[in-house]
C-alpha cells in the first residue's frame, strides 16, 4: 500500500504591537505570503497573538491592534487568500482556553532552568529587564507558543529565523510528550525564509518601531516617505556601508535596478541622489497603494474573516486537545 503522503500544516503567528514597517513587510509579511505560494495544497492557520503581546504591553492597545493588524495583512496580500478555505486568520485568544490548557500540560516538560536558557528571552532580560521586573508571562512565552504550534498539528513552524529557538523549544515539548504517550503531537520542521535584516534610515541598528525617524511605517503620508527615503543614510562615494547594503536590500525588493547605481557609486560617482529619487517613488507608491486598499476593507469583513478563521482553528485545536486528555488519562468520566 503507498504509504499516506502527511498533509502539510503550517502555523505562524503576528505579533499585534503597532504600526507595521517596511522591515515587517520584508521580513515577515512578504515572506509569509511567499510561503502560502509555495505550498498550495498546505492548510494554514495565521493567528494574531494577542494573548503574547500581554508580555509587553497593555491589554487595551493589544486589544486595539489586533484587528488594526489584520487588517493590515490583508492590505498586504493575504484577502487573495481568505476564500481559497486552505487559509484560516484568527486572533489566538479566540481558542485562548485551548492554547492555555495545552500549555499548562506542556509546562511539566521543561524546568525554570531550561526557560532561562531560550535565546530570545534572555535576550529580553538583558535588554530591558532584571529577572526581579520581568513578568512571568515573559518565561512563560515558549510554552504558549508551542502551544499554538503543536495544537494545530503544524508540520511547519513559525516563519521568521528570529522564531527558530521556539521551533526548537515546541518539538522539544512534543518529544518528550511523545516519548511518555505515543506519537500525539506531530514534531514541526522550520521552513528556512530568507533572512532578511533591514537596518534603520538613521543611525546604527535594525529598523524598528522603537526608532521611529529611522522606520519606513506603511501609514506614513506620501510626503513623509518621500522625506525619509532622501534623507536616509548612505555611504561615501566608492566605499559600502551598512544603510547603504541596507538601502540596496529594499530597492532590489522594490524592482529598483541596483547594478547601474552601484558601478557608478563605487567608481566615485555622485549618484546618490538619483537612486534615492527612484527608490522614493517606488516606496511612495507602494504606501500609497497600501493605505487605499487597507481604506476600502470594512470593519465587519474584518469580523467575519475572523470568525470563520477562529471556528476553523477551534475545531483542529479541540480534535488535539481531546487527544491529549485521553492518552494523559486525564478527561471527564462521560
Ligand atoms: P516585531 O513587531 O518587531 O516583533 O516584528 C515582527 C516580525 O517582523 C519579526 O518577527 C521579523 O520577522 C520582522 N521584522 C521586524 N523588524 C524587522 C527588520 N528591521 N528587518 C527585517 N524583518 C523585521
Amino acid at each position: 500500500m503507498p504509504k499516506e503522503v502527511k498533509k502539510q500544516i503550517i502555523v505562524t503567528g503576528i505579533r499585534p504591537t503597532g504600526d507595521l514597517h517596511i522591515g515587517n513587510y520584508l521580513g515577515a509579511v512578504k515572506p509569509l505570503l511567499q510561503t502560502i505560494e509555495k505550498y498550495p495544497d498546505a492548510e494554514i492557520y495565521i493567528f494574531v497573538a494577542d494573548l503574547h503581546g500581554l508580555t509587553d504591553n497593555e491589554a487595551a492597545t493589544v486589544a486595539k491592534f489586533r484587528f488594526e493588524v489584520v487588517k493590515d495583512y490583508l492590505a498586504l496580500g493575504l484577502d487573495k487568500y481568505i476564500n481559497t478555505g486552505r487559509v484560516h486568520l484568527f486572533i489566538q485568544s479566540q481558542i485562548g482556553e485551548l492554547v492555555s490548557y495545552l500549555s499548562l500540560f506542556l509546562s511539566r516538560y521543561t524546568t525554570f532552568n531550561d526557560l532561562m536558557r531560550v535565546p530570545t528571552l534572555k535576550e529580553k532580560l538583558r535588554a530591558n529587564q532584571t529577572e526581579g521586573q520581568a513578568n512571568a508571562l515573559l518565561g512563560y512565552y515558549p510554552i504558549l507558543m508551542a502551544s499554538d504550534i503543536l495544537i494545530h498539528n503544524a508540520t511547519i513552524g513559525p516563519i521568521g529565523q528570529d522564531q527558530l529557538p521556539h521551533l526548537e523549544k515546541t518539538r522539544e515539548f512534543g518529544a518528550k510528550f511523545n516519548a511518555e504517550f505515543g506519537e500525539v503531537f506531530t514534531l514541526p520542521q522550520a521552513h528556512s525564509v530568507e533572512n532578511l535584516r533591514i537596518l534603520s534610515l538613521k543611525g546604527v541598528g535594525k529598523m524598528s518601531k522603537s526608532h521611529p525617524e529611522g522606520a519606513l511605517f506603511l501609514s506614513d503620508s506620501e510626503k513623509l516617505v518621500k522625506q525619509k527615503v532622501s534623507r536616509a543614510e548612505t555611504a561615501t562615494e566608492g566605499t559600502i556601508s551598512p544603510n547603504l547594503e541596507s538601502l540596496l536590500t529594499i530597492a532590489k525588493e522594490f524592482n529598483v535596478n541596483t547594478a547601474e547605481f552601484l558601478t557608478d557609486h563605487m567608481a566615485g560617482k555622485q549618484v546618490a541622489g538619483l537612486f534615492k529619487k527612484e527608490l522614493c517613488e517606488r516606496l511612495a507608491d507602494f504606501v500609497v497603494n497600501f493605505q487605499k486598499k487597507r481604506a476600502t476593507i470594512a470593519d465587519a469583513e474584518v469580523m467575519k474573516i475572523i470568525i470563520d478563521g477562529g471556528r476553523a482553528a477551534r475545531i483542529n485545536a479541540t480534535k488535539t486537545l481531546d487527544i491529549v486528555k485521553n492518552v494523559m488519562k486525564f478527561n471527564y468520566i462521560k
